[in-house]
């Protein structure tokens, strides 16, 4: 059955899947939501004895609908080949009586390698399917690990530019310095003075910019987005869940249809959403587990039923999890309020404005999936000492408040359902405050002095990534406030 999307504010445009990917976000600020939630077309054992590739065809399939067998096996095939450094393209390790599924053993070396090593694929092939002439202008707002990944999807992708905005105090030395060295004419990557909602706030300005767009149309260009709001970017996701669960039962670690729990480490809410939609497809998951940092807003939410951004904004040792505002919650949000693009609207304008709203005790109860808690600095490196100590294991530190909210689930519950626990990225990317955790007396001062240490205690070979940003010479120097951005935006296509 063939899957329409239309905006989480207004029922009343559909396009077709092709059009949503293009378009990254609806034209009345709302993100685009499937008109209904395909169920699994195959069973679960059979899924089971696929591999990575074959799972996300049949996962794809059900959403992007209007694409051809070929066109999205082709998609998958150029995404998740020999750039991850497994065969098995996302691996599972098992620690201290949970599952790590690794999901960051891509060209970036974090999860979001796992969406955006196929976007552009998707992006160009949907270009084609609709006709459109115009080169595609990536615009992406960062808070470290989108941007990377993005660059690395998109550089030298023909018909495409790339520009990635991230805050210039905000990310880790090793995310910094990944983005600056990318190559790539048709990449630009900017450091803005301000924090990753200011990055984002920006950017979203800059996508409902009529001036701006009718500018870049007369020179042939227009904006898609790379965020995780893009349903191609969201549907992607979907298919590790189908696939980890498979791989469960097929080493017989659990019985057919037996619930598993699934943690996540979240920010903007999207990766967490799409563990959510694999329930919905009759995936057997029984909690969904929402990991917070400090910028614990949606533990809030899910507590209190209010979402209020009104707070300090916390740096973290977690970065990529430093949101106040998780855009993804608004299709959520759409769901609980009975598919109602009115209700939604109304919430979204109250977040705009006032920033926050307050959900009716109906929704709260339709909430019941969720379990959120969060982690605060100290307890997220006892985390990642704690599992180094008993297992050798060592996780990064968007893992790590995953992995300690779930200590803290368990202890509050009594609940000892198998987990799944999404690794988000690699320790090499953190090294700092992973070093800092797990040898107390370490002396390494130097980011790749930490690399070669954390090598040493954890055995762990040194991913390529990280060995290629060594000696790679900067290559984006450049810098600017947040309200001048479009006319950075502006200079990169000589408008
Ligand atoms: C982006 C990111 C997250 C948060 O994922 P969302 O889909 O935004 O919730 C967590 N961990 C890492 C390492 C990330 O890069």
């Amino acid at each position: 059955m063939e899957v329409f999307y239309h905006s989480t504010r207004s029922g009343e445009a559909q396009v077709k899947a092709s059009q949503a990917i293009l378009k990254g976000l609806s034209e009345d600020g709302g993100l685009f939501v499937p008109d209904h939630i395909p169920a699994l077309d195959k069973d679960i054992k059979e899924l089971a004895e696929m591999d990575y590739r074959q799972v996300a065809y049949e996962v794809m399939k059900l959403y992007l609908t209007d694409f051809t067998e070929e066109e999205l096996k082709g998609c998958i095939d150029r995404a998740y080949d020999s750039k991850f450094d497994t065969e098995e393209i996302v691996p599972m390790a098992e620690a201290a009586g949970a599952y790590y599924l690794e999901l960051f053993h891509g060209p970036t070396i974090a999860f979001k390698d796992m969406a955006l090593s196929i976007l552009p694929h998707l992006m160009i092939t949907s270009a084609r399917k609709n006709g459109v002439k115009n080169e595609i202008v990536i615009l992406t707002a960062t808070s470290g690990d989108t941007g990377k990944a993005a660059l690395a999807g998109f550089a030298d992708v023909e018909g495409t530019r790339i520009i990635v905005f991230y805050p210039k105090n905000g990310v880790s030395p090793i995310q910094e310095k990944q983005m600056v060295t990318q190559k790539g004419a048709n990449t630009l990557v900017v450091g803005i003075h301000g924090n990753f909602d200011d990055a984002q706030t920006g950017v979203k300005k800059l996508f409902s910019d009529k001036e701006l767009a009718s500018e870049m149309a007369g020179k042939g260009y227009q904006f898609s987005s790379a965020n995780s709001i893009n349903i191609g970017r969201l549907v992607p996701q979907i298919c590790y869940y189908v696939y980890a669960y498979g791989r469960l039962l097929k080493e017989g670690r659990i019985a057919e249809g037996e619930q598993v729990n699934v943690v996540v480490p979240t920010g903007n809410f999207g990766n967490i959403l799409a563990a959510f939609y694999a329930k919905n497809m009759g995936l057997p998951i029984g909690k969904l587990i929402c990991a917070s940092n400090e910028n614990k807003v949606l533990y809030d939410f899910f507590s209190t039923g209010t979402y209020d951004r009104n707070r300090e904004f916390v740096l973290t040792a977690s970065p990529s999890m430093d949101i106040l505002i998780s855009s993804n919650l608004e299709r959520l949000i759409y769901r609980i309020a009975g598919n109602e693009p009115e209700r939604t609207a109304k919430l979204m304008a109250a977040l705009n404005g006032e920033g926050r709203y307050d959900i009716t005790e109906e929704m709260k109860a339709a909430l019941s999936d969720f379990y959120g808690n969060y982690a605060t600095e100290a307890e997220t490196e006892a985390e990642i000492g704690r599992l180094y100590e008993e297992c050798g294991y060592v996780i990064d530190t968007h893992t790590a408040v995953a992995s300690a909210v779930y200590q803290k689930y368990r202890k509050e519950t009594g609940d000892e359902a198998k987990t799944i626990i999404a690794s988000t990225a690699s320790p090499y990317k953190f090294t700092r405050s992973v070093m800092n955790a797990i040898d107390a007396e370490h002396d390494a001062k130097g980011d790749f002095e930490l690399v070669d240490g954390l090598s040493k205690l954890s055995g762990v070979r040194i991913p390529d990534a990280i060995e290629e940003i060594r000696t790679a010479p900067v290559l984006h120097d450049r810098q600017c406030e947040v309200d001048e951005m479009k006319n950075v935006v502006r200079e990169f296509l000589h408008l």
